[in-house]
């Protein structure tokens, strides 16, 4: 398809749900990826071209949130420095959220993924659109849902979506870039199972407004610092275990890992992958402690679902190639041996 079907009738319930709200919180999840900051910040910068003029009667106040911050890689993104952060900024995000009267979720499925912003998330009495490309979305949580699994990135969704209530001209430079970051981390810089046009054909149309996609490509590929270079050198020598017979390897870091090597578990982000460059490796994880739990990452070559592995064993979820899990009151060791019982001693 060259662009997605999205019902007309949808259309225009998102439009008119965003026309009667006069306060939007706009919010993404914790660790935020690369398709977080885009679709948040995407968001935003269309919204905000078109409702922040001086025309008081469609004027709206729009704020973006994420759980945990930017991390640094996507600081680049315009807007960035506007993003209220649930663990710096926790009493101005609740508060946002709850006088809303619109929250739009981009780029999750369930109110936990918000982690620490939950419960207000939750609770707040606010209207709530999702545009997501994630399985399973949360439908008791949402009254306006976009979900369409099918697609690349929840940053391609918020394209097409947006352009459908408002037309190209609520696009800008800044939207654009934003959501082009977005297509490219969550497909690997177009690797990743893209035989549908869809994705390139939005790619196309976001580079028409001179976005800089070569500059793009670097903040999000070529920005490691020297520490985490060598992190990431002595992880593969010393943090990875490969079980060939099975096709599966597996990173695992203790957070006396991390500190030690001066780095922050967002600087992980993308280790994962790197088990999947061994030939002969079809199936790849990553699991890191973190106080009172760990964060499992799961990545597939070829035909193994890891999202229904996620799911099955984790109590976690996302797509059939790329899935992750947060596994609360579980340690290091024993996570680690469930990633064996699962995917070794089958
Ligand atoms: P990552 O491994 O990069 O953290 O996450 C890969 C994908 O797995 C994400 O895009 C998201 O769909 C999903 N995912 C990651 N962490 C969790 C989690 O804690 N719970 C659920 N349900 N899905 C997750
Ligand atoms: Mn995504």
């Amino acid at each position: 398809m060259n662009m997605p079907t999205l019902d007309q009738t949808l259309i225009e319930k998102v439009t008119r749900t965003i026309c009667d709200a006069r306060n939007i919180a706009i919010i993404s999840h914790t660790n935020a990826d690369g398709d977080a900051v885009g679709s948040l910040l995407g968001t935003y910068h269309i919204l905000n071209k078109l409702f922040s003029g001086s025309d008081g009667m469609c004027r709206k106040s729009i704020t973006p949130i994420l759980p945990n911050g930017v991390p640094d890689t996507f600081r680049y993104l315009p807007g960035a420095s506007l993003v209220l952060s649930g663990d710096m900024e926790r009493e101005a995000c609740e508060h946002s959220l709850a006088t809303a009267d619109l929250v739009i979720c981009v780029d999750f499925n369930t109110a936990p993924r918000v982690d620490c912003l939950c419960d207000a998330l939750s609770a707040s009495p606010a209207k709530k659109l999702m545009m997501d490309h994630h399985h399973g979305p949360d439908t008791e949580l949402i009254d306006v849902m976009v979900s369409v699994p099918e697609l690349s990135s929840a940053c391609e969704l918020v394209y097409w979506t947006l352009t459908a209530c408002y037309g190209e001209t609520c696009m800008s430079r800044d939207a654009a870039r934003c959501l082009y970051n977005g297509i490219c981390t969550d497909t690997g810089s177009f690797a990743f199972s893209n035989e549908d046009p869809s994705v390139y054909n939005a790619a196309a149309k976001l580079v028409e407004y001179g976005i800089g996609a070569a500059d793009i490509h670097n903040h999000i590929d070529n920005t490691f610092s020297i520490d985490k270079m060598k992190f990431w050198g002595w992880a593969i020598c010393n943090r990875l275990k490969i079980f060939k017979e099975k096709k599966f390897a597996y990173f695992y870091f203790s957070m006396d890992d991390l500190k030690n090597g001066h780095i922050t578990s967002a600087e992980l982000e993308g280790l994962v992958s790197y088990t999947l460059k061994m030939k002969v490796i079809e199936v790849g994880a990553l699991v890191r402690e973190e106080p009172g739990r760990t964060k499992v990452s799961l990545r597939s070559k070829y035909d193994v679902d890891v999202n229904q592995i996620a799911r099955t064993h984790f109590g976690g979820g996302g797509h059939t190639k790329a899935s992750g899990a947060t596994c609360t009151g579980w340690t290091l060791d024993q996570t680690c041996q469930k990633l064996e019982e699962v995917f070794v001693c089958r």
